[in-house]
C-alpha cells in the first residue's frame, strides 16, 4: 500500500509493568456523571448518561514518572481541569449487557479531560454542540494504563486532582452516577465500542481554573498518577 500523504502516526499510552503500549482509538468522554459536579455545572438530578469524543490525536500522553507539558490552548481564558477515571478497551462489541462490560476492559489509567470552559458555556447557550469547548490538541490528558488484573478495585477507589500541590477535586468512583458497566452498555447501544477504545467516566466536583506555570497531579488509588505542567 502507498499512500498519497504520509498517514497519521497511531497514538499509543505506556502500559505499567510493561514495554508494550494501548494503541489508542476512539475517546468517548461522559458528561456529568457525578452528582456533586453536575450541581456546580447548574444540573441536578440523574439523567441518562451522555457523550462527547475527542479525536485519538487530542491526546497528550504522560509517560511514567514523567511531567508532561500541555501548551495553554487558543481563544479561551478559562482552561478547566476535570481527573477522570479511564476505562481502556480491549474487546470490542455492541449492545454489551452491564453484567458482561469488564470483559471487555483491558485495562485502566488516569485521564484528564481538559476543556475551554468559556467556550464550552457560550455554545451551550447557543444550544450548539461543544465541539470548541472540549476538543482541541491536548484536551485528552491520558497516563499509563494499568492491566485490569492488577488495578485493584477501581469502582470503590479514591479520585483526586491537585493544583501546585493545593487539592482542588477530591472524591470516590463510588459516586459516578452511571457506574462503569451501565455505561458501557448504554454506549453500546449507540456505537459499537472498539479495541483501542478509551472511556472518560466523568469529573467529581472542583472543576477551575489553570494557568501557564500550574502542575497539575492527580491520580486513582491503585493506578498510575499522573503529572502535567500547563506552559
Ligand atoms: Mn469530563
Amino acid at each position: 500500500m502507498s499512500y498519497v500523504i504520509t498517514p497519521p502516526a497511531t497514538v499509543s499510552v505506556p502500559v505499567v509493568g510493561s514495554q508494550q503500549r494501548f494503541p489508542v482509538g476512539r475517546i468517548y468522554c461522559v458528561g456529568r456523571n457525578y452528582v456533586a459536579h453536575a450541581q456546580e455545572m447548574g444540573f441536578t438530578g440523574r439523567e441518562p448518561p451522555f457523550y462527547f469524543i475527542k479525536p485519538s490525536d487530542t491526546c497528550l500522553v504522560v509517560e511514567p514518572g514523567q511531567t508532561a507539558s500541555m501548551h495553554y490552548p487558543s481563544l479561551t481564558k478559562d482552561l478547566h481541569h476535570e481527573i477522570e477515571l479511564v476505562a481502556a478497551i480491549g474487546i470490542g462489541g455492541k449492545n454489551i449487557k452491564a453484567a458482561d462490560a469488564k470483559k471487555h476492559i483491558w485495562g485502566y489509567g488516569v485521564g484528564l479531560d481538559m476543556t475551554r470552559r468559556d467556550l464550552q458555556g457560550e455554545q451551550k447557550k447557543l444550544g450548539r454542540p461543544w465541539c470548541i469547548g472540549k476538543t482541541f490538541d491536548e484536551a485528552a490528558i491520558m497516563g499509563p494504563i494499568t492491566p485490569a488484573a492488577q488495578a485493584g478495585d477501581v469502582d470503590k477507589a479514591e479520585i483526586w486532582l491537585q493544583v501546585n500541590g493545593k487539592d482542588r477535586q477530591r472524591s470516590d468512583v463510588t459516586k459516578l452516577i452511571w457506574n462503569i458497566g451501565e455505561i458501557i452498555e448504554h454506549l453500546t447501544t449507540a456505537w459499537e465500542l472498539r479495541p483501542g477504545d478509551l472511556i472518560y467516566t466523568g469529573t467529581p466536583e472542583g472543576v477551575a481554573a489553570v494557568v501557564a506555570g500550574d502542575t497539575m497531579t492527580g491520580g486513582v488509588s491503585g493506578l498510575a498518577p499522573i503529572s502535567v505542567k500547563v506552559i
